[in-house]
C-alpha cells in the first residue's frame, strides 16, 4: 500500500542540532557554538526548569488545569477572553489548528518568499494550495502593505511574520491594518509575532479589538527558551474563538510544556536578560561583520556572504553552527541567531576570517 499523493509536500529542514553536528565531526558539543535556530542562548528560564522538574510527578495525569491555568494566565497577560487564546503543540501546532479552522479542500493561502516553510506545508495538510507573495532583496526586505496586496488574489489566508524571518524585517500595525481592510471579508490576516518579545513596539493583538479577520501567533521556543517543550499559542477574534473546540487535538499542550509555560510568564529576569542581549548582538553583528546585514527586530541576523553554504559549511568545521539560508531561497545569504555576548563575538570572528 501507499500513502496518499504527497508529491507536493515539502520536508522542513530545521537549522542543524548540535549533537548531530558535533558527532559528525567528532567533537564535544560544549565546544560548539550554536547559532542556527534562533534558540535561546540561556537556556531555558531557570523557573520552567524547576516546573518541569516537579510536574514529572503527575505525568500520568491528563493536563486539564495546567491547560485551563496557562489559558487563564495568557488571557490576562493579553486582556482577551480565554477562549480566544488556543493552544498548541508549538507555534507550528497552532497554525495547523488555523488552517484546519479556516480551510475548505482547494482553498488558497498566501505565504512570504522567503519564508517560513511550515506556513505552506500546514496549509497543505489541510488540503490548501499554496501562492506567494515576494519579499524583495532589492527593496531591503521591506514589509508593507503593497508588498503583500501587489500578490494578492482573494487567498484565504494571509501569513504576516513580523518580526520576519529570516530578514529581521517587520511591517507596521498600520500596515497590518491596512493589508486586513484591502483583502477579503472572508480573509484571515495571521500575523506570526513568533519573535515579537524582541521588538519594540505594540502587538498586532490590538486590532482584535475591533476586527474579526486578524489572528496572533506567539511562542514559548524563543524568548522564554522552551523550544524542545512544544509550547505555542493564537489568540484569535471573540467572533469564532470558540472554532478552537472543535479542531484541537484534546490537551493540545502537554503537563509539561503548560507547567514550564506558566512559571516561565513569570520569570521577568529571564526574558529580559535574553531580549537585552539579543538587542546587544544585533548591534554588535551589524557594526563588526565584514559583510552587508540588514536590521534586525528579531533574536537573529540575516547577512550576505557570497556562498551561504560554503560558508556554514567552513564555519561548522570550525565549530560555529549558523543556518545557511538555501533552503528560503536566499544562497547568497547565512542567519545567525543572537547567542551569549561571548558566542557572539566568536562567531563573528570566524565568519570575518572565514570571508577573508
Ligand atoms: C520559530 C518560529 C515559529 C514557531 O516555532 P515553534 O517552535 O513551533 O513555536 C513560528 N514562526 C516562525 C517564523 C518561527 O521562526
Amino acid at each position: 500500500m501507499e500513502p496518499r499523493d504527497l508529491s507536493a509536500h515539502t520536508v522542513y529542514q530545521a537549522g542543524r542540532g548540535i549533537e548531530e553536528v558535533a558527532r559528525e565531526l567528532g567533537l564535544d558539543p560544549d565546544d560548539l557554538v550554536k547559532l542556527a535556530s534562533n534558540e535561546n542562548p540561556f537556556g531555558p528560564s531557570p523557573a520552567a526548569v524547576t516546573a518541569i522538574r516537579d510536574a514529572a510527578g503527575s505525568a500520568n495525569s491528563y493536563p486539564k488545569a495546567s491547560h485551563a491555568d496557562l489559558t487563564e494566565k495568557l488571557a490576562d497577560r493579553w486582556s482577551v477572553s480565554p477562549k480566544q487564546i488556543w493552544l498548541g503543540n508549538g507555534g507550528d501546532g497552532v497554525l495547523d489548528y488555523l488552517a484546519r479552522a479556516m480551510l475548505e479542500p482547494g482553498d488558497t493561502v498566501l505565504v512570504p518568499e522567503p519564508g517560513f516553510a511550515y506556513y505552506g506545508m500546514s496549509a497543505r495538510f489541510h488540503h490548501g494550495e499554496v501562492a506567494r507573495y515576494g519579499i524583495s532583496k532589492a527593496r531591503d526586505f521591506a514589509l508593507d502593505a503593497e508588498t503583500v496586496l501587489s500578490d494578492y488574489e482573494g487567498e484565504r489566508i494571509v501569513y504576516l511574520t513580523s518580526p520576519h524571518n529570516p530578514s529581521g524585517g517587520r511591517f507596521s500595525l498600520d500596515a497590518v491594518a491596512e493589508i486586513a481592510d484591502e483583502t477579503d471579508d472572508q480573509t484571515l490576516v495571521l500575523v506570526d509575532e513568533a519573535y515579537g518579545e524582541f521588538a519594540d513596539g505594540e502587538s498586532a493583538v490590538s486590532l482584535l479589538e475591533t476586527r474579526d479577520d486578524v489572528a496572533v501567533l506567539r511562542t514559548f521556543s524563543k524568548v522564554y527558551g522552551l523550544a524542545g517543550v512544544r509550547l505555542g499559542y493564537g489568540i484569535v477574534p471573540e467572533e469564532w474563538a470558540d472554532a478552537y473546540a472543535r479542531v484541537n487535538t484534546p490537551f493540545a499542550a502537554s503537563e509539561i510544556a503548560c507547567r514550564a509555560g506558566l512559571a516561565a510568564m513569570d520569570d521577568d529576569e529571564h526574558a529580559e536578560r535574553t531580549v537585552e542581549t539579543a538587542a546587544w548582538a544585533r548591534e554588535y553583528i551589524y557594526d563588526t561583520l565584514d559583510a552587508q546585514t540588514w536590521e534586525s527586530h528579531g533574536n537573529f541576523v540575516l547577512a550576505e556572504v557570497g556562498d551561504g553554504e560554503a560558508v556554514a559549511d567552513e564555519l561548522q568545521r570550525r565549530g560555529v553552527i549558523v543556518r545557511d539560508c538555501s533552503s528560503f531561497g536566499l544562497p547568497e545569504c547565512v542567519r545567525i541567531t543572537c547567542g551569549t555576548k561571548e558566542e557572539t563575538k566568536r562567531a563573528v570572528a570566524q565568519v570575518n576570517e572565514v570571508l577573508h
